[in-house]
């Protein structure tokens, strides 16, 4: 009998740093190891920029909500400066690379 895998759907708060990284791919210049901060410390993880339909609250099209200045530390990368905030979404994963996926669909 194999375990199912633990699914957590907490969305976590992500800096704008992190947000753009995992949404475009673009690694900040100021931050060029970003991409290696988030691999190690989300290992075995998938990563959705976004969070469920029930989490924020959304605009009338739906869309997720507009980042909010936020003063905690980023969750994503541990970086400990305010600034705007969104949610991703960490799920567990088999892989040991930490994957990041484009949408919140189908969670
Ligand atoms: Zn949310
Ligand atoms: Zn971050």
């Amino acid at each position: 009998m194999t375990l199912a895998p633990r699914i957590d759907y907490r969305p976590v708060s992500a800096c704008e740093d992190c947000m753009i990284l995992l949404a475009n791919g673009e690694v900040p210049e100021d931050r060029p190891d970003l991409s290696d901060i988030i691999s190690l410390r989300w290992q075995g993880y998938g990563l959705v920029p976004g969070c469920p339909p029930d989490c924020c609250q959304r605009t009338e099209d739906g869309d997720s909500p507009e980042p909010w200045f936020s003063w905690s530390a980023c969750e994503i990368c541990g970086s400990g400066l305010a600034g705007n905030s969104q949610h991703v979404t960490p799920f567990e994963t088999t892989e040991k690379e930490t994957t990041i996926l484009s949408s919140v669909t189908g969670i």
